[in-house]
């Protein structure tokens, strides 16, 4: 089925290729996918999409109105798609439910460790030849309490590597997950309880409207004061401006952020010559206590590898007028 590939990078072009195998006809843009590029989909029966493209209600009619039937999402979250509206105008829609979900807990991990031991603050002195260490002191973080908002593939992920380091494990989810609660022996409890009594708070719940700002000033209040938050879901989980206001206020000892609540006109492209108009993104970037990597956590060549297996699957499936598992 002949397909039109957004938002394609350097890096995920040749994993696509190599699992199709010469299916699908695939054409690729580096153009995402926006009301003004959706006339680029005219005459390809499917799209496949990035977390950088928009499938808003205005766009799917215009990929309607160019006969798209299939939209193969090439990420786990799905919240740039307007499903409903792709629903009612008989567009299918599938995602690619699991890939490693170890990719995005150890980059958790690895925006914690960072933070926690002042790697980049280090490495900084060490080039310019300061060894003195005085600015550099982090915590164990055995015997620590870690908050996992969303126990779900990569939150358990997550909950099993920090099991690993001898932490207490809390963690709130809608559904709780019996077996990794006698596993790992871990406590659900509130959202509330989770911000008051964890020193490491780590979000893994998709945005959704119950998830939308579910950190914000108010919750921020709520934590002890050298919490470190990591966020590799979302961006649009964490109220940013409240992030800020908490972060001047030094409320929170250090934030490591994979993901920014309005990271789409930025991230995935080159803008050094570029002059970002994005003064929140410009704030959060400089405070010395917040680590930010441009939406990287999946970017693992087993993850690569997975996304692209199960993209070419959903194609195959529709091809074959079936329904893909993973139609949402
Ligand atoms: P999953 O569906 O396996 O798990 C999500 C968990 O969140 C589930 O247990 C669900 O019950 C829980 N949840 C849903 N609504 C909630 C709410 N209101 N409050 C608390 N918990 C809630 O998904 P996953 O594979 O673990 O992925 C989680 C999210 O990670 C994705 O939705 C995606 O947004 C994000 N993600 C980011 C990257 C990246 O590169 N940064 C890559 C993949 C996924």
């Amino acid at each position: 089925m002949k397909t039109l590939v957004y938002s394609i990078h350097g890096f995920d072009q040749a994993s696509l290729e190599k699992a199709a195998k010469g299916k699908h006809n695939l054409t690729f843009t580096d153009q995402s996918l926006n009301a003004s590029t959706a006339s680029l989909a005219n005459d390809f029966e499917a799209i496949a999409l990035f977390t950088s493209d928009m499938a808003n209600g205005k766009v799917l009619e215009l990929l309607h109105d160019y006969h798209v039937k299939y939209i193969a999402l090439r990420s786990v979250g799905y919240d740039y798609v307007d499903i409903a509206k792709a629903k009612s105008l008989g567009i299918k829609v599938a995602n690619v439910p699991a890939y490693s979900p170890y990719a995005i807990a150890e980059h958790a991990l690895t925006l914690l460790l960072a933070l926690n031991r002042k790697l980049i603050l280090s490495q900084y002195l060490m080039r310019i030849g300061d060894y003195r260490l005085d600015q550099l002191i982090g915590s164990d973080l055995h015997g620590k309490t870690i908050g996992i908002i969303g126990t779900g593939k990569i939150g358990a992920a997550f909950a099993s590597i920090m099991n690993g380091f001898g932490c207490e494990l809390l963690a709130y989810d809608v559904i709780q997950n019996e077996a990794l609660q006698s596993k790992l022996n871990l406590s659900y409890c509130s959202l509330d309880y989770l911000c008051k009594n964890a020193d490491v708070i780590s979000v893994h719940c998709p945005l959704n409207k119950a998830t939308q700002h579910l950190f914000n000033y108010h919750t921020f209040l709520m934590m002890k004061k050298n919490v470190i938050f990591i966020n590799t879901a979302r961006g649009g989980i964490v109220n940013t401006v409240d992030l800020i206001k908490a972060l001047e206020e030094n409320r929170l000892h250090a934030v490591g952020l994979d993901v920014y609540e309005f990271e789409k006109p930025i991230f995935f492209k080159n803008n050094m010559t570029v002059k970002i108009y994005d003064d929140l993104f410009l704030k959060l970037k400089s405070f010395s206590n917040v680590l930010i990597t441009g939406h990287q956590a999946f970017l693992t060549n087993e993850a690569l590898e997975g996304i692209a297996a199960t993209v070419i699957n959903n194609l195959d499936e529709w091809q074959k007028n079936k329904q893909s598992l993973n139609d949402l």
